[in-house]
């Protein structure tokens, strides 16, 4: 298998300018892939322009990687990379859209939930001087109501704790000019909460309504554990709200504490003093014992974070790009003719 694809690392050759790169992050999508493909040339093909697409194979453990390298070396549209293990979504979502050279960037996700067809429009509204296309779900298909529900209130939450406001119910798919992607590309944080780095980033934006498909095929990637710890992450990444929260919580815990403790000595006085008072005593130091752990682990969430920035990691590590150089034939903007893709 490894001969058969001639490697090299691709810088974006001179007279080349691509007007589009979309960016797919992927793991474990061997099923969708052909499909994901096939649509995408569908949509693609007749804009002509010349434009690429930027896989990342973000350390698959199904052959997903290897298909891709099938793809690349047939077509020369497509960019294959490869992380050098499983990174999550966020990682391998920053690696393609370092590796893109397009004058737009759409980001999409691989199992088709994320209709390429939209593509045009996004880049009729970039077009017109947008320089962020954000895309807002109308219907999630196919997502159970608790995931829709828990969806709804984290967003609304986040954007009361932070102070950027990150649009709800948006996700990763939407077009993003280049100045736009090179702004994002100087944020140096490991934490990635990428909703909200796009968010920050700023610039004119415009947003578009789409109902949400379900997936084309394979499973998601999520469980209820990881997005509360990637709800957890957006929070903590763009607030310190919390830290303040705990602050406060304990302040009034401490004048409660306090209070209480005052009215016990006036009562002492005025009615002499019984045996009584265990159960006010418990609850109260359990209610303070909670108050303070719960900020402590507050607090300690910040300073983990302050740990991870300050070991200055890279984000990923890449285990190969591969594209194959245009044909001399081939290198005008139109046409981007190709074969047909691997058996699926
Ligand atoms: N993904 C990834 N790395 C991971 C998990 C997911 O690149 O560790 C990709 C996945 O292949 C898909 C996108 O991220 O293209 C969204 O994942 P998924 O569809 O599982 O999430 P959902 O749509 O259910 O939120
Ligand atoms: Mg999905």
């Amino acid at each position: 298998m490894r001969a058969e694809h001639e490697r090299q690392l691709i810088a974006p050759g001179p007279s080349a300018r691509v007007a589009l790169s979309v960016v797919i992050p992927l793991y474990n999508e061997r099923t969708v892939l052909p499909l994901l493909y096939e649509r995408l040339s569908q949509v693609l093909k007749p804009l002509a322009i010349r434009y690429e697409l930027v896989l990342v194979d973000d350390g698959s453990r199904d052959d997903s990687g290897l298909y891709l390298l099938e793809l690349a070396a047939s077509h020369p549209e497509v960019k294959a990379v490869r992380l050098s293990r499983n990174f999550g979504k966020e990682a391998a979502l920053t690696a393609g859209l370092d590796l893109s050279v397009g004058e737009a960037v759409v980001v999409l996700d691989a199992d088709l939930q994320d209709p390429p067809e939209l593509i045009e429009q996004m880049l009729a509204a970039f077009h017109s001087g947008s320089d962020i296309v954000c895309m807002k779900r109308r219907s999630r298909a196919g997502e159970s109501w608790h995931k829709r529900l828990s969806a709804h209130l984290f967003y609304r939450l986040l954007n009361i704790l932070s102070h950027i406001e990150i649009p709800a119910d948006t996700g990763d798919f939407r077009l993003m000019s280049r100045r736009a992607v090179d702004a994002l590309k100087q944020l140096p944080e490991r934490n990635r909460y990428m909703k909200g780095l796009f968010a920050w980033v700023g610039y004119p934006t415009h947003v578009i309504e789409y109902d949400r498909d379900e997936r084309a095929a394979g499973n998601t990637k999520w469980n209820a554990l990881k997005l509360f710890g990637l709800a957890f992450e957006g929070i903590t990444s763009f607030s310190v709200t919390p830290l303040r929260w705990a602050t406060v919580m304990g302040l009034l815990g401490a004048l409660v504490g306090l209070t209480f403790g005052f009215w016990i000595v006036v009562d002492a006085l005025l009615h002499g003093n019984p045996v009584g008072g265990y159960p006010s005593l418990i609850a109260v130091i359990t209610f303070l014992g909670g108050v303070q752990l719960l900020s402590i682990g507050v607090v300690g969430e910040y300073v983990g974070k302050t740990y991870f920035e300050t070991k200055q990691r890279p984000l990923y590590v890449l285990r190969d790009v591969v594209q194959s150089p245009l044909a001399p034939a081939d290198s005008s903007a139109a046409d981007q003719d190709s074969t047909h893709a691997p058996a699926p």
